[in-house]
């Protein structure tokens, strides 16, 4: 006889994937249009229709211990055609949500971050502390006479002190979520390859190499745009992380004048902090206007998506703003920018491992988990399918036995 599994259904873990942004889970009806669509699904137990019906039947543990949810690049094309309006890229994205919330640590900020009855104190925090910086360095006075020298407006060090320890904190809390991560992955996935297991670091050195030129991002295809909007988001917020960490070694170590006040290396900075800069907020640009003008394609987007993306655009669009400003010589205004930029840029730092940000940190993780157990990747050819015309409750729905 054969052996006897036991399925321990979770219910209420389907109704909070639905709240979470997996709202039309329900409609599949396992056609496995999905898996055939997906380019980046691996043949070998290929995602993501076995996902949709571990959801459907609440198989949180499975899910939760499921790698395969980040192998997904979001690329919508199995949404796309899904013939039910499923929306399996969206189930995906429920679940990496509710798997970064279980994960968080300290676990108050996965909730923080990602309930929106959470919000007013989520931004409370970083507004209230950026204005009480600004009210102890100059009671609140954003008009002085050119130039602009931000170190007047607020202090340097108490801006050093409290985003090094932002810095200090997001860190420390990803490396913690991620190891226990990957702890998880090795505990509930037992290797099924013939070949031997790989190490963390060759593995990751692998992830790398796939991750940084976006490569199995590019192979999507209905959603092309996406990819190039990711890349261009991913290496300009590099890009500004590099300027900063110049910036701040050449003010903080080697007590130069920063780039505003035409220090040593300026132009090479400036270029690279405003090619950055323009890369990311255009980037970010696309991935607005397409959520809000065609979810059809970009998929639902649940507050989760949206406090981070309007936290990030906020971000390299007031950094953008300030520099503007300083250029035009409207010192106030240069000034006023500033205040709120450093607001959305400490808001970045704190909530980085709770947000969708963290997708950079799982993401890596569970590639290099897959490399290191040989799970494969492959592209496979793919039938030229057309968008399905979608009819309200098709006759098979109704033999369907989920
Ligand atoms: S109904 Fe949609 S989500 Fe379900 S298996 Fe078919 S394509 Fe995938
Ligand atoms: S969203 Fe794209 S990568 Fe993710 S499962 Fe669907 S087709 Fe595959």
């Amino acid at each position: 006889m054969a052996n006897e599994i036991i399925v321990e259904p979770d219910l209420q873990f389907t109704k909070d994937l639905i709240k979470a942004g997996a709202t039309d889970l329900k409609k599949c009806y396992q056609c496995a249009t999905c898996s055939v669509a997906c380019r980046v699904s691996p043949d070998n137990s290929p995602y993501p229709r076995k996902e949709m019906i571990w959801a459907q039947w609440g198989l949180k543990d499975r899910l939760l211990n499921d790698p395969d949810v980040w192998l997904c690049h979001q690329c919508n094309d199995c949404s796309t055609l899904c013939p039910r309006g499923a929306y399996p890229a969206d189930v995906l994205k429920a679940i990496r949500k509710m798997l970064i919330q279980k994960l968080s640590w300290p676990s108050f900020m996965g909730s923080l971050v990602g309930e929106s009855s959470m919000a007013v104190l989520a931004l409370g925090i970083p507004i209230l502390v950026v204005l009480l910086m600004t009210y102890f360095s100059n009671g609140f006075t954003f008009s002085s006479p050119a130039p602009v020298h931000y170190g007047q407006f607020i202090s340097y060090i108490p801006i050093q002190v409290i985003y090094t320890l932002a810095l200090i904190f997001a860190v420390v809390s990803m490396v913690f979520s991620l190891k226990n991560y990957w702890t998880m992955l090795d505990k509930n996935n037992p290797p099924t390859a013939q070949e031997p297991r790989k190490g963390f670091v060759p593995s990751l050195i692998e992830a790398l190499k796939e991750i940084l030129p976006h490569s199995t991002f590019k192979d999507c295809e209905a959603n092309y745009i996406r990819y190039v909007a990711h890349f261009m988001v991913f290496w300009g917020m590099i890009g500004l992380f590099v300027t900063t960490a110049i910036v701040a070694f050449n003010i903080d170590i080697l007590s130069l004048a920063p780039p505003s006040r035409g220090g040593p290396g300026t132009i090479p900075i400036k270029i690279l902090g405003n090619v950055s800069a323009i890369a990311f907020v255009a980037g970010l640009a696309i991935m607005l206007v397409r959520r809000l003008g065609s979810p059809e394609q970009a998929g639902n987007s649940s507050y989760f998506d949206w406090f981070f993306l309007w936290i990030i655009f906020g971000t390299g669009l007031t950094g953008l703003i300030t520099e503007l400003s300083r250029w035009a010589g409207s010192v106030s205004g240069a000034y006023f920018f500033y205040m709120v930029h450093l607001m959305f840029v400490l808001a970045l730092l704190l909530y980085l491992p709770f947000s969708k940000f963290a997708h950079l940190g799982y993401r890596t993780i569970a590639i290099a988990w897959g490399k290191s157990v040989g799970r494969k990747m492959t592209v496979p050819v793919v039938p030229n399918f057309a968008p399905p015309i979608r009819a309200e409750e098709p006759e098979a729905a109704k033999e369907a036995t989920v």
